[in-house]
């Protein structure tokens, strides 16, 4: 409840004014629930034929006395006028107007809180998407992608199933309890007692329940994030199942995690079920009670204080609230399961930003002389990667890194955008520690083109003008011409407007590279890292790649990690990385004199 609480702080203040409507509402709707109830009242006593003429008019006072006085006096004039009959008539119209007010005034609260209960959901939704945006990249290798996505999908949905829905029950049914309630007390103190006396015994029971229901749905939400994780990266390698004919371990695995979130989900609702048969049977023994003590009362006409009718008028009001509150014991539960999933959320929300701009970072508009990489070191949690190493590169210049798969190539350059931090040393973009820069300013001097091409699924329009606000046609035209692209854009379905599928499926390797080249082309940054391809293209569409790579390069400095050494044999100066460490450097020619490990990985490619 405390954490309930909490929750409703944090994201409710948005929505302040719909609250208030609501508890309005249903102040309103609860009071003509209890007019519509305490109207039985007269008519059964018309019906007993117990009904006592009151004849004397008193001054009309805001007191429930008055009030019931007040009644009392008009029923009697118009039962003395025109008779039993009429009377009962009349008490059924106003019984009819009070609960059309009542299920009026119900409706309108809870219109009033459908567009809080969206609202907060649209919050949360936001909020952990700009977050998941904003986390470095490390947060991504240590989460697996598709728990994260159930937290923001699943996750999500239950907080709207069982948070924003139970909102409705917790407000309403509190306020129907206390207005029928007092209503009760005031029609007899002595039997209401019993009922209270029944209260913590119901809630000691349905709040052992309650706790256990929010255990077990962290560990079905948690197996979801599991069966998600499988989908992502299933969905991600069918290509690699199919053909090793993996589809019986795929399915397997899938579905040993499917199985095994039933298990939870069936102990789960086999307990959350629990709460109505036990509110149902608990709320039958304190009937019972209630008609043994109030039933003795009547009986034995021992203080004139309850007549027949209006113990039924009493039972009525106490069956009015049974409802509410056993949907109140069911909201309770809801919002613990509902809990589980919220603290799944705000381990999200409240992961650190590790990566961001000092309070005093500068800003930095142009690239005017040199980076360089200053005695660092970096490791991936224990696992250091680059030792130590020092780089200089000088702007307008081509520096290659070749060296074998997982000597720190990529790592490497990835510390440049700042997509890591750094352990030891410093990189600096003229002379400035890339860590004292706005991250926006540095990562817009920068361009990257990466070894798989990472595209979108919408047009290529869109996807060459990805990274640049306001584009024009005729820009991106002229990007396309530079990146070779051009004309297989025009030659395809609808030009510029053609869809290219999930991640570019549509299209061949080579023309996802060139698009890929035309995005950076049209950005136009003064530093490029050029992962280069490794997949084989046909020989016509590697020339095509190459020279729009050429062309891309051209008046920029780029650090290119270099896989077909072929390519970079015209670099101004190639880095050897072994094990994190540089061991060589220099010209392709410098370096072939040297006769090391270049001119060894050199030999081994040309073989
Ligand atoms: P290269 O580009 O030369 O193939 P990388 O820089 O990709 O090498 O990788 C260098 C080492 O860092 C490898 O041993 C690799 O396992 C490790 N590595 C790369 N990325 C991560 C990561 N996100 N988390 C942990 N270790 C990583």
């Amino acid at each position: 409840m405390k954490e309930f609480l909490q929750l409703m702080k944090r994201f409710m203040p948005p929505y302040k004014w719909k609250i208030i409507m609501n508890l309005v509402y249903n102040i309103l709707g609860a009071l003509f629930g209890a007019f519509s109830f305490a109207m039985l009242i007269p008519a059964l006593r018309i019906l007993f034929q117990t009904e006592d003429i009151v004849v004397e008019k008193t001054d009309f006072v805001f007191t429930i006395d008055s009030v019931t006085h007040f009644f009392n006096y008009y029923i009697s004039l118009f039962i003395v006028e025109y008779g039993a009959h009429r009377a009962l008539i009349v008490i059924g119209i106003f019984l009819v107007i009070a609960t059309l007010l009542k299920v009026g005034f119900t409706y309108l609260a809870s219109f009033v809180l459908i567009a809080l209960r969206n609202g907060v959901v649209y919050d949360i939704r936001s909020l952990i998407y700009k977050k998941i945006i904003g986390l470095p990249l490390g947060y991504f290798s240590e989460e697996r992608k598709g728990d994260i996505m159930a937290r923001i999908t699943s996750d999500v949905q239950e907080v709207e199933n069982s948070i924003a829905n139970s909102l409705d029950m917790m407000i309403k049914n509190p306020i129907l309890i206390a207005v029928y309630l007092a209503v009760m007390i005031y029609m007899s103190w002595s039997l209401t007692l019993f009922v209270f006396v029944m209260l913590p015994v119901t809630g000691i029971i349905i709040g052992r329940i309650g706790r256990s229901l929010k255990r077990v749905s962290t560990r079905g939400q948690n197996k979801l994030g599991e069966i998600l994780s499988i989908i992502e990266e299933d969905l991600s390698g069918l290509r690699i199942i199919k053909s090793f004919n993996a589809e019986e371990k795929a399915k397997a695995r899938f579905q040993k995690e499917n199985n095994n979130y039933r298990l939870i989900m069936n102990r789960l609702m086999w307990r959350r079920n629990l709460a109505h048969p036990a509110s149902e049977f608990l709320g039958t023994i304190v009937i019972v009670i209630i008609l043994w003590y109030g039933g003795s009362i009547i009986l034995t006409g021992e203080g004139s204080s309850l007549s027949a009718a209006e113990f039924i008028g009493y039972l009525v009001f106490f069956y009015g609230i049974i409802n509410p509150a056993k949907a109140f014991s069911t909201a309770l539960y809801s919002i613990e399961k509902g809990l589980a999933s919220m603290h799944r959320i705000d381990y999200v929300l409240n992961a650190e930003i590790t990566i961001k701009d000092k309070a005093d970072a500068k800003n930095i508009d142009s690239f005017k002389e040199s980076i360089s990489y200053k005695n660092v070191t970096f490791a991936y949690g224990s696992n250091e990667v680059l030792s130590n190493v020092s780089l200089i590169v000088k702007k307008g210049k081509t520096i290659a890194l070749v060296g074998s798969s997982g000597s720190g190539k990529t790592t490497m350059v990835d510390l440049l955008p700042r997509f890591w931090d750094i352990s030891q040393g410093t990189i600096e973009v003229d002379g400035t520690d890339i860590r004292d820069l706005k991250i926006k300013s540095l990562r817009n001097l920068i361009g990257n083109v990466n070894q798989e091409p990472i595209l979108f699924n919408d047009t290529i329009y869109n996807n060459i003008a990805f990274g640049v606000e306001d584009a024009k046609q005729e820009e991106v035209e002229k990007a396309a011409k530079i990146a070779n692209a051009h004309e297989f854009i025009l030659a395809s379905e609808n030009g510029y407007d053609t869809k290219i599928g999930d991640r570019g499926d549509k299209l061949s390797g080579g023309q996802k590279q060139r698009l890929s080249i035309a995005r950076a082309i049209l950005r136009n940054p003064p530093i490029l890292i050029l992962d280069e391809a490794t997949s084989a293209l046909d020989t016509e569409s590697e020339k095509l790649v190459q020279e729009a790579l050429e062309n891309l390069m051209k008046n920029r400095t780029s650090l290119v990690i270099a896989h077909r050494l072929s390519t970079i044999k015209n670099a101004d100066l190639i880095c050897v990385l072994d094990e994190g460490k540089i061991v060589e450097q220099g010209t392709h020619d410098e370096l072939m004199a040297l006769d090391g490990r270049y001119k060894r990985l050199h030999g081994m490619q040309m073989f």
